[in-house]
């Protein structure tokens, strides 16, 4: 199964994406968590993105399409994925389209999950993201078992310096710039759903669930 997740930061793609990746068996691929991951590392490529992501900007394609491309024909993407971030442009969209060609493949389903962008910036600035291994809570929506600390691995949660509202604000000017184009040009392939991502996590996860088939 070849699912893209859509929507804007802040709509809950991350943690939808995880879960999907765990109940369907297929890979969760972020390309936020890899460029976070590549920042920490100090790689030429995080040391590059950093500059973007800092000011809530998007990573040029070059940086980005290339190593998206890479991981979904790794190896332990056999099961199938959950793109979560990628593409974010009509280009980028554009990328992915052709080398799926190449190699006969097909997304089987993009899920555009929809907020309205009043509810996004207090949202955000309540997500917290685990340092170690990148999973998402949120202190209201989805708070982890005690403060401050990953359910997973222990590891500490912080605010990401994107999370934070001025960002935020400038990080949706951005998203709404790209989405029309991307949504319409999914649309036009007939694979695209929209989800109502104001419902609580729970629900909206079942009517993605309810979308992709048990
Ligand atoms: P996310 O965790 O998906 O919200 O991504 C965090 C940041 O990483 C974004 O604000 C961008 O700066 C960068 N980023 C993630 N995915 C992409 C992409 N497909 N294209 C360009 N920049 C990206």
């Amino acid at each position: 199964m070849k699912i893209l997740m859509l929507g804007s930061p802040g709509a809950g793609k991350g943690t939808q994406a995880q879960w999907i990746a765990k109940k369907y068996g297929i890979a969760h691929i972020s390309t936020g968590d890899i460029l976070r991951v590549n920042i920490k590392n100090e790689t030429e490529l995080g040391k590059k993105a950093k500059i973007y992501m800092d000011q809530g900007l998007l990573v040029p394609d070059d940086l980005i399409c290339d190593l998206v491309i890479n991981r979904i024909f790794h190896l332990d993407v056999v099961n199938g994925y959950v793109l979560d971030g990628f593409p974010r442009t009509l280009s980028q969209a554009e990328v992915l389209t052709a080398a799926l060609d190449q190699s006969d493949v097909k997304v089987d389903h993009v899920i555009y999950i929809e907020v309205p962008d009043a509810k996004i910036v207090n949202r955000m600035s309540g997500r917290r993201v685990c340092l170690v291994c990148g999973a998402t809570y949120h202190v209201k929506y989805n708070p982890p078992k005690v403060e401050d600390k990953c359910d997973i691995c222990g590891g500490v949660l912080i605010l990401r310096d994107d999370d934070k509202p001025e960002t935020v604000r400038k990080r949706l000017d951005i998203y709404h710039a790209q989405m029309h184009t991307l949504i319409d040009y999914y649309n036009a392939a007939s694979i695209l759903v929209k989800v109502d991502g104001t419902k609580d996590i729970d629900k909206v996860f079942q009517d993605i669930v309810k979308i992709l088939g048990v």
